[in-house]
């Protein structure tokens, strides 16, 4: 049984990999994008994913039969539109597996970035006072510490000091060091600020031990980019008081995310501002995806894209020339826990990065070689990442493998 102090026991990827073969086949067929190009092989998807058949079709659908603006006329379309990004938010909550609905809410935003700054700009500013203390996660994406840094700058032009301290981590492997975080959590600390699965370490980040660490009563906001759409979302195990994600990592649009708010522990978000005409396409295409992903089953791409990975995982480490960053726990076949999740990302021990980025996709690889936007704690030289969704096949990790042992 899955709990949070006993985590899933490893499957073997490669059983992993053949029972849910046909499964796969049917999904990845689904992808047009893959169809048009099958020389080139997409392993890019946590910057963003591709999207199925049912994202196209419902957005096309929407286009063709009912465009109006949304929350303003009385006439069908627009009255339709309305309901569209009423039921996209909804179905938001639900696919986070929230346990009460009418204790929170959910705002649509233009991706993870805007849902963060949301909390910051509408709500944490106005719940902090001067010496109040913010844990900042330094090692994570950028998008996940300059809200904070901001808000920090906007009391300081007011006269009120708030102190950002680091999240800490353990050393060599990513996870954050929760006896560390215990101790850095004092009588000042109002607010904690960390991420679900990190996007350079594809480590899940065991965010009940953040919950355990920094105890019953401080503000948990997650970032929960790189694994919606990836892993079912339990929102009553994981003990959260905000959860921001892109849509378009999770198979809607670009443009698409969203802000999950509860009023737990402090007052309620209210958005601020005049919200203007929000970004209904968008709103479509996010019904659909969630629809899709419910529908396909995201625990089967949760297993797939694990299983992927730790077939990726194991056979670098079987070549010399590359190191694998964080999640050490994880090295596959011989682990006793599967903390990596979709994501891998390496360095080759001669070949800078970015020259190792091109060389792959001379060979039809399409990778992200770069810093991933890692804030300035993390890594201080870039890597390539390699990332996976459902539609990845195993035939494209194992050409990647070929290219990778040619220049071991
Ligand atoms: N957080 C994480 C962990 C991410 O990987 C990303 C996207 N790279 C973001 C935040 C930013 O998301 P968005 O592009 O939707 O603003």
């Amino acid at each position: 049984m899955t709990t949070p102090e006993n985590p899933e026991a490893a499957e073997s990827p490669d059983d992993v990999l053949r029972e849910l073969a046909s499964w796969h086949e049917e999904v990845r067929a689904q992808f047009p994008i893959l169809r048009a190009e099958p020389g080139l092989a997409y392993l890019d998807s946590a910057a963003t994913s591709q999207k199925p058949q049912a994202v196209l079709d419902a957005v096309q659908g929407y286009l063709t039969t009912s465009n109006a603006n949304s929350g303003r006329g009385s006439y069908p379309w627009a009255n339709r539109t309305t309901a569209l990004v009423a039921q996209a938010r909804r179905q938001v909550a639900q696919s986070l597996g929230d346990p009460d609905p009418d204790r929170s809410q959910v705002v649509l935003t233009s991706g993870a970035t805007e849902a963060l700054r949301l909390v910051a700009r509408d709500w944490l500013a106005a719940q902090l006072a001067d010496g109040d203390e913010v844990i900042v996660p330094f090692a994570d994406h950028q998008a996940n510490i300059s809200p904070w840094q901001e808000v920090r700058d906007l009391l300081a032009r007011q006269g009120v000091r708030v102190v950002l301290r680091p999240m800490p981590y353990q050393r060599g492997s990513g996870d954050y060091d929760h006896v560390a975080l215990a101790e850095q959590v004092g009588a000042r600390t109002r607010f904690v600020a960390a991420t679900h699965v990190h996007h350079v370490y594809g480590n899940d980040m065991n965010v009940h031990r953040v919950r355990a660490a920094v105890g019953p009563h401080v503000p948990i906001c997650l970032d929960a980019s790189q694994s919606v759409g990836h892993q079912p979302i339990r929102l009553d195990a994981l003990d959260v008081d905000f959860v921001a994600f892109s849509g378009h990592k999770a198979l809607a649009l670009p443009g698409t995310g969203a802000l999950w708010a509860r009023q737990a522990r402090g007052p309620e978000l209210r958005p601020g501002g005049w919200s203007g005409t929000p970004n209904t396409v968008g709103a479509v295409s996010l019904s659909a995806a969630l629809d899709w992903l419910r529908d396909t089953d995201t625990g089967r791409v949760h297993r797939w894209t694990r299983a992927l990975t730790a077939r990726l995982t194991d056979a670098l480490s079987r070549l010399g020339s590359y190191q694998v960053l964080g999640c050490r726990t994880s090295l596959a076949a011989g682990s006793t826990v599967q903390r990596r999740q979709s994501l891998v990302s390496f360095r080759h021990r001669a070949i800078p990065s970015g020259d190792l980025g091109f060389i792959l996709f001379d060979r039809g690889l399409m990778v992200r070689s770069d810093q991933h936007c890692q804030g300035a704690s993390g890594e201080k030289t870039g890597s390539v990442r390699v990332s996976t969704h459902a539609y990845t096949a195993v035939e494209e990790i194992d050409r990647l493998v070929e290219a990778l042992r040619a220049l071991d």
